[in-house]
Parts: C-alpha cells; sequence; structure tokens
C-alpha cells in the first residue's frame, strides 16, 4: 500500500467494510449514499462517537468532568448526541448556545467562551443561567448591568491567558500576547472588579492550544495550569469551583502522525484530581475537547465526476472540494500542504493502482483533496472518501465560495 520509506497514514482501522464497501454506521456506502440522496455529504458515526467518549472515560479519572467544544462539529442532531454523554458544552457564540440549549443539556453544565462578545450575547449567557468564561474588563460592566436587568447572577469564571505556551501545538491560544482571555498577571486586578461588580465567581479556565499528539505537551499544560491556578485562587473572592484545565488532544491527519496516548494524561489528572482536594476542595476540573471527541467518527464522501489524465498525472474531478472541506485541502491553517487519509470507499478490496490527485469542481487550483495518493483505481461514479472529517469541516468552510450546492450532514 505505501512506498517504503515513505511516512504512512496512520491505519483507519475504526471504519470496516464489507464486500469491497466501506461500512458507515454499518451501512455500506453506496446504499448511505442513496439514503443520503444527493453528494457530496458528511457522515458521523454515532458508534465511533460513543466508542471514543468510552475510551476518555476509561482513561481518564472519574472525577475529570468531560466537556464537549462544540465548535469542533455545530450540526445540532451531533450536539444532542454528545449531550447525553458528556458532562458539559462549551459554546463560543449565541448562535451555538442556542443549539446547546436546544440539545437540552442543563445550562449549568454550559460554559461560554470567546473574546469580542456582544453585549447581547453576555445576555442571552445570564438569562440562561450559564458560565461565562470572562476574556476581557470590558465583559463586568455589561454582565452586571445584564444580572441587574434581568434579577438573576452572573455566572463568571476567568480565562487566564497563562504566562506559557502549550509546546508543539498545531494552533496556540495561549501564552504571550493574545486575543484570547486575561493576561495571567492581570488576573488579580479582574478579580478585584469581579468581586466589586457583585459578579458571582466560580473558577477558571485555561486553554493553551489545539491538535497536540504529544502526551508530554499536553501534560505539562495541565500541570503549570493547576499550579497557575492555585497562586491566582489565593486572591478569587469566592472559592474555585470550576477549574478548567482546557484540552488540545489531537488526532492523526498526516502521514507520519500517531494517535495520542491518553495512559500518561490520565496518570497525571488522577494526580491533579488527589492534589485538587486538599488544595481546592470545591473544584471540579474539567477538560474540554473539540475535535479528539468527534474528528475520527466523521467522514466527506464525494463523487468521481471525471477521469482526466494530463501530461501522465490522473486528476480524478468530484463533486466535492475546498467549499465543503476547507481542511482537507490544505487552507485552514496549514503551513504546508499535506494530504488527510482517503480512500476509494467502493473499492475497499481493490489494489491501490497508480497515484491520482483528487480535486473539486472549483475553478482554482487550490481546489485539492488529495495530491498524488495511490487511488487511481477510482472510476467515474465511485465515491470518495476522506476520513478524520468529523471535527471542523462544513462548518469551517467557505461554502458559498463559486455557488455549487451546499453539503449535506448525516448522523447514522
Ligand atoms: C477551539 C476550542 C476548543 C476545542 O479545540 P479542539 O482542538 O477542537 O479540541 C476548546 N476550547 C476552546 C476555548 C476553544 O477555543
Amino acid at each position: 500500500m505505501n512506498t517504503p520509506g515513505k511516512p504512512a497514514h496512520a491505519p483507519m482501522k475504526h471504519f470496516h467494510s464489507a464486500d469491497g464497501e466501506l461500512l458507515i454506521g454499518g451501512i455500506p456506502l453506496r446504499r448511505l449514499a442513496a439514503r443520503v440522496g444527493s453528494t457530496p455529504f458528511y457522515a458521523y458515526d454515532r458508534g465511533l462517537l460513543d466508542d471514543r467518549v468510552r475510551t476518555l472515560r476509561a482513561a481518564l479519572p472519574p472525577e475529570v468532568r468531560l466537556h464537549y467544544a462544540m465548535k469542533a462539529n455545530p450540526m445540532p442532531a451531533l450536539v444532542g448526541h454528545m449531550a447525553g454523554r458528556v458532562d458539559g458544552i462549551d459554546v463560543a457564540s449565541g448562535g451555538e448556545l442556542k443549539v446547546a440549549l436546544d440539545a437540552g443539556t442543563d445550562p449549568a453544565e454550559i460554559s461560554f467562551a470567546g473574546p469580542g462578545k456582544r453585549a447581547a450575547e453576555l445576555e442571552q449567557a445570564v438569562a440562561a443561567g450559564v458560565l461565562v468564561n470572562v476574556e476581557s474588563f470590558r465583559e463586568l460592566p455589561l454582565l452586571a448591568a445584564a444580572a441587574e436587568r434581568l434579577g438573576l447572577p452572573a455566572r463568571v469564571a476567568v480565562r487566564v491567558n497563562p504566562d506559557f505556551e502549550l509546546k508543539s501545538s498545531g494552533m496556540k491560544m495561549g501564552g504571550g500576547p493574545k486575543q484570547f482571555g486575561v493576561d495571567a498577571e492581570q488576573v488579580p486586578a479582574l478579580l478585584a472588579e469581579i468581586a466589586a461588580a457583585g459578579l458571582a465567581f466560580e473558577g477558571f479556565h485555561l486553554f493553551a492550544g489545539s491538535q497536540n499528539l504529544r502526551a508530554e505537551a499536553i501534560v505539562e499544560a495541565q500541570q503549570k495550569s493547576f499550579e497557575l491556578a492555585l497562586r491566582l485562587a489565593a486572591q478569587a473572592p469566592a472559592p474555585v469551583r470550576v477549574l478548567n484545565l482546557g484540552g488540545g488532544f489531537g488526532i492523526p491527519y498526516f502521514p507520519g502522525e500517531e494517535r495520542l496516548d491518553l495512559a500518561p494524561i490520565g496518570a497525571n489528572l488522577q494526580q491533579l484530581v488527589e492534589r485538587a482536594a486538599g488544595e481546592l476542595p470545591q473544584a471540579a476540573l474539567t477538560i474540554e475537547l473539540g475535535r479528539y471527541l468527534v474528528g475520527e467518527a466523521g467522514v466527506y464522501v464525494c463523487r468521481v465526476l471525471d477521469r482526466k489524465v494530463s501530461r501522465g498525472r490522473t486528476y480524478l474531478v468530484t463533486d466535492g472540494g475546498l467549499h465543503h472541506h476547507l481542511a482537507a485541502s490544505g487552507n485552514f491553517g496549514q503551513v504546508i500542504r499535506k494530504n488527510y487519509p482517503a480512500a476509494v470507499g467502493t473499492r475497499m478490496d481493490a489494489a491501490p493502482g497508480e497515484d491520482a490527485s483528487v480535486v473539486g469542481p472549483l475553478c482554482t487550483p487550490l481546489d485539492l483533496l488529495a495530491e498524488q495518493m495511490p487511488l487511481g483505481h477510482a472510476q467515474e461514479d465511485d465515491l470518495l472518501v476522506i476520513f478524520q472529517s468529523g471535527a471542523y469541516g462544513a462548518s469551517a468552510s467557505p461554502e458559498r465560495f463559486l455557488g455549487h450546492p451546499a453539503v449535506v450532514e448525516v448522523l447514522v
């Protein structure tokens, strides 16, 4: 399958096939495509979502609360599915807050983070009774005014921009100068203003970064986050009840990447749970994960419309593209474009054949879903599958670019 010496994609063994067809939620791909009624589509496998939650729960101490950061995949049916399986939902806008509430999430278990929350969004949050992760001094008078108008408490935690970085992270979101959170050194002043404004302080939120595959780096960040929260807690107006240590757990996308080892993270969190029992006795530890919970459970499926050969290179032209799956095209935060794992989902037993590039219908060379991968056995009408597509897919893509039809999403 793989060229010797060239790094390979991590195996996609969580999906099975039968009679040469990929199965999603137990359904053969062509039948699923017929059921959906059109291509392209995203399909998310309920069984795989459940497996992932079970695996995490088994690896982490039972006291650690597991939140789903729904920006990774805000499909309402999926959020509803996850809401029944995790301990809380993290939202990042008033729009996401609505989806989380519609999904039946207990407002007490929703937290709301993000820079630049509008006054109306803060009022929505207070009215709903969710926890607001404060990211700026500016939010305090707005929250106090909303609480006053509504006659309700404004529940707040402080999102801290830590004085360290999450090493080897795909995307750093803390440490150094950042638009996220309040710099650790300004937090004592913020805590004083929270007390003066009469807001209901509940704890701290630290989120250092995203897409990390190195357990040691995550352990180090969680350790340092705990220490920092402990120091800041000494100046808090009320006991810390919520300590959100972030997440950042990555999944393997590109050749050479391997799955994250949860064991050291679980062991470290066990130590932190024990320390918290002594040093922050009212605090519940939370981790918030998006991609790790849902990314591996989803595929993007598109149909081969044409098979062209240009000067010796094979191109599979499909009905899918960057307008639905910006991340697979390499234009969502990648520095050097690399291929997502992909397969011809209607010929899973066929020998790979020659290399081919998978492109979309858009008139731009950026519309590339796979470059020179061993998929050349695909023919017109075959279904091409991009794995690791359950997170940052449809909602993170410029769907209106070039006016093609919208993508369908199904939970199977
Ligand atoms: C984006 C984000 C997450 C989710 O990140 P993943 O890499 O998808 O796990 C969690 N928390 C905050 C504050 C975020 O901004």
